[in-house]
């Protein structure tokens, strides 16, 4: 809608900050947005009702969908639309470069993939879409090598910056920029895209409430198997005496398993990293089964994420007071630090299963 507002009057931003969590449609509407740009023959529909914010009489600009440039963007060959990420260093002219680790996007793929491109004139004279992804990965030169361009780029040229927090961009590059910002979508929402893809609707809308209305994040943690562990970890969680030695065991398998999966599904994470995002989920569906608990004991109005079994969440919030089961949560926000440090496995989770069953302190 905003970016419908940007386009009327000719009144166009040349440069974008698309900002929100993974998985809110941010890509998706960056290439949306390229296809009415680049498109050879858009046309302007009257609003009529479509966009309750805006005037009946607004005119929305449409892309066609039919000429070349649509069809080649909907298929990711449009070169008038350009993808930056910082793994282009791989493609990078020069051999030092590409041999280099990749921390961030660097300024010299900035260089070669975004700005050298931009100020050579377009051959087509359709204009021209940079995507910047992660965009907040850019290093601080990178930004300011950048900035000329944002100000002011050659005619038809837009920038799109996508990243999760504008803070996290210098000031002088979000100042260039018009904000974008891209809400979580509802949960019900989600769970029903879900459920349409097959996920059963439980775990659909568990999955849709664990990632906080993500899209993206769902269908990638939607996994059979790992909703029936969450289930069956909610039910250990509710017993009265779970002995914190077979809780932990438990969990280091289950890491041990998730870790191999990830690292089946994505060749390039190495496992040590594997390891470490495998551990990252099931920490926070830990939280998130103690949050629940809190949310019960305090009677607050906040997203629950376990609906699925109320009567175990229950029995959690029954054993502990609100003040142990913050004592709880503020622990495995610490355990979560730990694990991005060189931590002992076992004795990790040995300390998550501690805190969990007995809300003792953390001794790492
Ligand atoms: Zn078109």
């Amino acid at each position: 809608m905003q970016l419908q507002r940007a386009l009327a009057g000719g009144r166009r931003h040349h440069a974008y900050l698309f900002a929100g969590k993974e998985g809110t449609g941010r890509r998706t509407t960056a290439v949306e947005f390229a296809k009415l740009l680049l498109c050879e023959n858009p046309s302007e529909k009257l609003n009529a009702g479509r966009f309750a914010a805006m005037a009946d009489d607004f005119s929305l600009r449409q892309a066609c969908g039919r000429c070349n440039s649509c069809r080649t963007v909907s298929a990711g060959t449009n070169p008038g639309l350009k993808l930056i990420y910082k793994e282009l260093a791989k493609f990078h002219d020069d051999q030092q470069v590409r041999n280099r680790k990749m921390q961030n996007l660097s300024i010299d793929v900035v260089r070669q993939f975004l700005i050298d491109p931009a100020w050579r004139a377009s051959a087509g004279g359709h204009g021209k879409v940079f995507v910047v992804r992660q965009s907040e990965t850019m290093s601080i030169p990178a930004q300011n090598a950048l900035l000329k361009t944002l100000e002011e780029p050659p005619e038809g040229v837009t920038i799109i910056l996508i990243c999760t927090s504008p803070d996290e961009l210098l000031p002088t590059t979000r100042s260039r920029c018009q904000l974008v910002r891209f809400a979580p979508l509802p949960v019900d929402f989600v769970a029903e895209t879900l459920t349409k893809d097959g996920v059963a609707p439980e775990a659909a809308r568990f999955w849709a409430a664990m990632t906080g209305g993500s899209i993206g994040l769902s269908v990638r943690r939607a996994d059979e198997k790992l909703y029936e562990f969450k289930k069956s970890l909610v039910e250990q969680l509710a017993q009265p005496d779970a002995p914190a030695g077979k809780l932990a065991e438990m969990l280091v398998k289950s890491v041990e398993k998730l870790a191999r999966k990830l690292h089946t599904r994505n060749k390039d994470l190495a496992p040590s990293l594997a390891n470490r995002q495998a551990g990252q989920i099931i920490l926070e569906i830990i939280s998130s089964i103690y949050h629940d608990a809190l949310v019960l004991a305090t009677g607050s109005a906040g997203q629950v994420v376990h609906a699925d079994q109320p009567d175990a969440i229950a029995a959690i919030a029954g054993r502990f007071d609100p003040s142990e089961l913050a004592e709880i949560l503020a622990q495995l926000a610490r355990c979560e630090q730990l694990l991005w440090r060189n931590v002992n496995a076992k004795l990790f989770w040995d300390n998550v299963a501690i805190t969990c069953t007995s809300a003792a302190a953390l001794e790492v």
